[in-house]
């Protein structure tokens, strides 16, 4: 990431990484955790929240002074959301990033508990138009963002993208473009209170060109965890 920040002439501290920990173990968190990470990206609600309560029980139970982060993780849910499982997801994460249906966001604003700081989301946008994919088309992104601005217990954050594996970094530069030009529109037009922070771009192949293009966020699991086999 630091390297790419480079090479791209920005400044690393403007992209955070998200721990991407899907199929591993609470152990493969914790081991994480205590190398300093603290943002973690769940695909599967039951497994997420499995791992999001195993984890609060060891954070107490832990001997020693506070993380960096004041022992506080935070949890991102990037998998689909049906809508059976909006009441968990809203109870139990701090991020959700594949918000891509107004029902899924009503929902998850009237199911945030009220001890709660409100929700984090971003907007789930399908860049190239892969069939089977979950997302907004980007002439949509505009419309549901407003929409989400006015729910009461989310804060709309950004964007995230997924784009297919390109044949070499241009092409991957080009793909993760068009997610920024999306976010540049939703954010000219004001739709929120405050700007957009997050874009979140980029996966342990393609975080390179995602950074070159704009990424905020990177999605990382394989290059930390190892292969998912
Ligand atoms: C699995 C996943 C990642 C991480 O992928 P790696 O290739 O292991 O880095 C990032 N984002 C989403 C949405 C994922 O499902």
């Amino acid at each position: 990431m630091n390297a790419a920040c480079l090479s791209a002439g920005r400044d690393p501290a403007g992209v955070r990484l998200l721990a991407v920990s899907k199929t591993f173990g609470a152990a493969a968190v914790t081991e994480a955790v205590l190398a300093g990470q603290t943002a973690f990206g769940e695909n599967y609600i039951a497994e997420g929240v499995d791992k999001i309560e195993a984890l609060r029980l060891w954070e107490s139970g832990r001997a020693g002074p506070p993380d960096a982060n004041g022992g506080k993780l935070e949890w991102h849910c990037i998998g689909p959301v049906q809508s059976n499982k909006t009441r968990l997801v809203a109870a139990h994460f701090d991020w959700v990033q594949s918000v891509d249906r107004l029902k899924t966001a009503q929902r998850l604003s009237e199911q945030r508990p009220d001890g709660l700081a409100p929700l984090q989301v971003c907007l789930q946008v399908n860049v190239d138009g892969g069939a089977n994919k979950s997302g907004l088309a980007p002439g949509e992104v505009l419309a549901l963002a407003r929409e989400v601005a006015n729910l009461p217990r989310l804060v709309l954050r950004g964007l995230m993208a997924i784009p297919e594996p390109a044949a070499d970094f241009e092409a991957a530069c080009e793909l993760h473009k068009r997610a920024k030009a999306v976010f540049d529109e939703v954010n000219a037009a004001g739709v929120v209170p405050l700007p957009m922070d997050t874009l979140s771009l980029g996966m342990t192949a393609d975080l390179e060109a995602a950074i070159r293009a704009g990424s905020t966020m990177v999605r990382v699991g394989s290059a930390i965890f190892g292969s998912r086999g």
